[in-house]
This record gives structure tokens, C-alpha cells and sequence, in this order.
């Protein structure tokens, strides 16, 4: 899905689609909860936050309360924000565990991701690997560019063809992966 910008709707259409997203999020937990945790866990507070664009959920142990990035939703869909919600639940149920190696299987379990996408508004076209040490790099042009590691470790910093990057796949407009959840 493309990246949408939120001003591009009305009030009433983004009102509409985010009772009904948040709806699908509490039924997500209600399954998530029943599935996972024989319904002990407590209903948390779940909304959609406007501002969010550098990360997709957060979990506020105080409060119980689970936000998520309506901004992220516009950027990948329903799908991926469940993923996040997953995520979120994962710590509502650890709370005091960050993201410990029980965590990470509790997520597995849960199906739930380790990482958000980015929130670019650019989608990156091609993949590029390092001959030499395997290390990715994604772009919006085609470019001629060698891999900086190698070229400061075996070249004195200067460029080096043999550390030049490699095209290894034209992506459909795609971002690539980060950010900690
Ligand atoms: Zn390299
Ligand atoms: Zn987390």
C-alpha cells in the first residue's frame, strides 16, 4: 500500500475508518487474549495516535493504555498495525521484561513483529548488497557507490571498486526494514 497522506480526506472518512479499526483491534486482543492467555490478561485501553510518525506503538505500563500510529496504519494497513498491536500486547503481558529474550518468544508465539517499517514518505526502488561483506543498502536511483565499512577498513577511506555496491533486486516501491518496536 502506498503511502497516503492524511489530509487528503475528509474529517468524516478518517472518523468513520478509525472506529472501525479500532474496533478490529479490540476484537484482535478479545481473540488474542482468549488464544494466548486464557482471557486473564486486563483490557487495556487501546487508541490511535495522530502524531506518531517515528514509531508505530508504544505500551504506557502505568496506565495500561496501548497507543498505535493511525499515521502507520494510512503508511501499511490493518494487517501491519495488528502486528504492532501484537507487540504491544507482548509487553502489556511482560510488562516488566523490555525486550528480553522471553519477550522475543512470547512474540513469536504471538506473531507479533520485533520491528516496525519505516514511515518514509519515499519508497525505495532498488536493493544494493556489499560484495565484500554482504551489508544492504537501499535507494531511490540507481547509484554507483561503494560500500563505506570496507572502503574505510581496506581502502583508507577512498573509493574502492571492488567494495562497489551490487544490485540485488528491483523492489516494488518498498521500504526497508527498522526501527525498534
Ligand atoms: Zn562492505
Ligand atoms: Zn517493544
Amino acid at each position: 500500500m502506498n503511502f497516503r497522506k492524511d489530509s487528503r480526506r475528509s474529517k468524516n472518512q478518517n472518523n468513520d475508518e478509525q472506529k472501525k479499526v479500532l474496533d478490529k483491534c479490540y476484537r484482535e486482543f478479545v481473540r488474542v487474549n482468549r488464544k494466548f492467555f486464557d482471557a486473564q490478561l486486563p483490557t487495556p485501553v487501546i487508541a490511535l495516535n495522530q502524531r506518531f510518525t517515528a514509531r508505530a506503538g508504544a505500551f504506557y505500563p502505568r496506565t495500561k493504555k496501548i497507543a498505535l500510529s493511525w499515521k502507520y496504519y494510512l503508511a501499511w494497513g490493518l494487517k501491519e498495525l495488528l502486528g504492532v498491536l501484537r507487540h504491544e500486547i507482548g509487553h502489556l503481558a511482560l510488562p516488566k521484561e523490555g525486550h528480553s529474550r522471553k519477550f522475543k518468544e512470547l512474540l513469536e508465539k504471538l506473531e507479533a513483529p520485533r520491528y516496525s517499517k519505516p514511515f518514509t514518505k519515499h519508497p525505495f526502488r532498488y536493493e544494493w548488497e556489499c560484495p565484500n561483506c554482504g551489508v544492504k543498502h537501499w535507494t531511490r536511483k540507481r547509484v554507483v557507490l561503494a560500500c563505506g565499512k570496507c572502503c574505510d577498513r581496506y581502502n583508507q577511506g577512498h573509493f574502492a571498486k571492488n567494495f562497489q555496491l551490487q544490485m540485488v533486486k528491483e523492489l516494488r516501491p518498498r521500504r526497508p526494514p527498522s526501527k525498534n518496536l
